[in-house]
């Protein structure tokens, strides 16, 4: 079974970034730049903030962090999304989800510039994928993509099954398959006979964010497998499916897999920088 290293991928991909922001600096007079905004103290969230600011600061993308407490009305929060769209030295917002409880998060995605959205949850950027048109496309979804043709996985005609139906995560990514020419099963907690599905998966994508759901006896033979799922098992980073109590078996039968960590993970926050410079560069050659 192969594994599919996202980690080396990001770490190209980002070399790759870093010497084309160095020319769209000197070319344009400035660099990229990223707001985030967190709300609240999650311990998680303020984790996976903290990779993104990383992965900024080692490639030249400017980020502001906008750390703002759990107390924080809808109100202000909304404030403050206007005062970054119209910030013309703003290229991405980016609002870390889960928002605090008191929140519209759909009233929040809804308020950023879609222009400027670049986890691609706003409404107009969810069509364009539908249309297939020049959509900024959500990161998980476009890092997996990413990895499957830097494979050499072949996609067109494949079945693909994806499990889990969340808007950052399923939904874009049974699209991004549809775009390129899967037939597509998106399955959920309300699906019937899950396995019966999941076995005609040759790529199957798991997303759902419980380990040990789905086992061996669940794939196709020869299957690509793609967990998307971080879970803390006894303080341990564990997948939906990798690590998980059967995976000696997975192996057998699978023939290739994204480990965790080191495979979705690390190709999401590489998609997030390039839909920063994407956006970039869309916006210097509209000025
Ligand atoms: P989510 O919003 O909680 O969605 C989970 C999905 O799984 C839902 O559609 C749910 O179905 C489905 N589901 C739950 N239990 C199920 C079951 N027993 N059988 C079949 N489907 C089931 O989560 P998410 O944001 O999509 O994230 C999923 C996982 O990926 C989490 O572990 C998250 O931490 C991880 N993640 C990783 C990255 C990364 O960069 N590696 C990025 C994003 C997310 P219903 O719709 O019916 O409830």
């Amino acid at each position: 079974m192969k594994i599919l290293n996202g980690a080396a991928l990001a770490k190209k991909i980002k070399s790759v970034l870093a010497i084309e922001i160095e020319y769209l600096m000197k070319k344009n007079g400035r660099a990229p730049k990223l707001c985030i905004v967190l709300v609240g103290d999650d311990p998680a969230s303020a984790s996976y903030v903290k990779s993104k600011q990383k992965s900024c600061n080692e490639i030249g993308i400017l980020c502001d962090l906008n750390i703002l407490p759990y107390s924080t009305s809808q109100k202000e929060l909304l404030t403050l999304i206007e005062t970054l769209n119209n910030d013309p030295d703003v290229d991405g917002i980016l609002v870390q989800l889960p928002l605090p409880k008191h929140i519209d998060q759909n009233a929040i995605l809804h308020t950023i510039d879609y222009k400027k959205d670049v986890d691609g949850l706003h409404p107009m950027n969810v069509g364009l994928l539908n249309q297939s048109d020049d959509a900024i496309i959500p990161c998980t979804p476009k890092g997996i993509l990413s990895l499957l043709r830097a494979e050499d996985i072949p996609i067109t005609g494949k079945h693909c099954v994806v499990i889990g139906r969340s808007n950052l995560v399923g939904k874009p990514m049974a699209q991004l398959m549809l775009r390129e020419n899967a037939s597509v099963t998106v399955c959920h907690s309300k699906t019937r006979d899950l396995p019966y599905l999941t076995r005609q998966g040759e790529i199957l994508i798991i997303a759902i964010g419980h380990p040990n759901l789905v086992n061996a006896d669940m794939l196709k033979e020869g299957a690509v497998v793609v967990d998307v799922g971080i879970n803390n098992v006894d303080g341990k980073l564990v997948g939906d499916i990798y690590n998980s109590i059967d995976l000696t078996n997975i192996e057998k039968k699978a023939a290739a897999i994204t480990p965790v960590p080191g495979g979705v993970g690390p190709m999401t926050i590489a998609s997030l920088m390039e839909n920063v410079v994407e956006i970039y560069k869309r916006r210097v050659i509209s000025d």
